[in-house]
């Protein structure tokens, strides 16, 4: 259902959506794929995206850790399927790297720091930015999609109820606020921008899907990939950003809708069960730092 003939003028802004065979688009209704039938993916590669360094963790934690310092990693994640490469977040600007003073997306609370390139970690691979068929977003926060612009022939997929609130008027938390700016920014005018509603089979074979899982923004998103070795394996997203916070239901204050943030979390729990899925949560540095990093991979 993913594949599509590209339309040779390319200076035209595409913005298309893909059929899900659904009588509407609930966020409630789930489309998954059949684990005894799923389609596997080759390889899964960790980039290295960044890594930051907040003055407040109950920021993240509300009613915990006031005052507590704490180290998050940020993590992109490609996977290479019958000679295609998907690129799953973009992570911290490039611009930051080995900037002592680092980038925000909001300096009162946070700042990133880059040790590595993703066209360098790519290039450790014998990869070039234009042999990445997909970038699939998460969700628009500045630290996920800093490079989005480093892929103009690539196809970006996000989900349509992301695109749509980034575009919508703010709301009364400044925070929230500042972050859709950025986005706006940061996001530009992708000429392939594919968007998509709900749950999404990526390739048509089960391999890869888009898991809708709102709350963290609107249209926040999470990755079930699908390995022969491996088994399944859920890339988070900010669905949530600690084993602890996964564990305790905790929301963070920057969540847009803390009942869509729980419901999701469950959603997560419930697929974790079915799949016999293992949970690879982007910002938890003592989970990420354990996790095998490019060019290892997971098959
Ligand atoms: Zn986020």
């Amino acid at each position: 259902m993913f594949k599509r003939t590209r339309i040779a003028i390319m200076s035209i802004l595409i913005v298309s959506s893909f059929p899900t065979g659904r009588a509407s688009a609930g966020a409630a209704e789930e489309n998954l794929p059949d684990r005894t039938t799923a389609g596997f993916v080759e390889k899964l590669y960790r980039v290295d995206c960044g890594h930051s360094l907040a003055n407040d963790e109950s920021v993240w934690t509300p009613g915990e850790n006031a005052g507590k310092s704490i180290e998050f990693s940020s993590t992109c994640w490609l996977i290479e399927h019958k000679n295609q490469w998907v690129l799953w977040d973009t992570g911290v600007p490039q611009s930051t790297l080995n900037d002592p003073k680092g980038w925000s997306t909001l300096p009162r609370l946070i700042v990133y720091h880059l040790d590595k390139t993703i066209t360098g970690q790519l290039a450790d691979l014998g990869l070039k930015i234009n042999d990445i068929t997909y970038v699939v977003l998460s969700h628009t926060h500045g630290d996920h999609i800093g490079n989005v612009g480093l892929f103009p022939n690539s196809k970006i997929v996000m989900q349509r109820a992301e695109h749509k609130w980034i575009y919508s008027p703010d709301g009364a938390n400044n925070n929230v606020n500042q972050l859709k700016a950025l986005a706006r920014k940061l996001m530009g005018k992708p000429k392939d921008l594919q968007l998509v509603d709900g749950d999404t089979d990526l390739l048509g074979d089960g391999s890869i899907t888009l898991v809708s899982t709102p709350g963290h923004t609107p249209g926040s998103q999470s990755l079930l990939v699908h390995l022969k070795n491996s088994g399944f394996i859920l890339l988070s997203g900010d669905v949530v950003h600690l084993a602890d916070n996964f564990e305790k239901k905790i929301v963070p204050s920057l969540n847009t809708d803390n009942a869509a943030s729980i419901a999701s979390m469950d959603k997560v729990r419930r697929m974790m069960a079915t799949y016999h899925a293992k949970l690879f949560i982007n910002h938890d540095k003592a989970q990420t730092d354990m996790l095998k990093l490019l060019p290892a991979f997971y098959d």
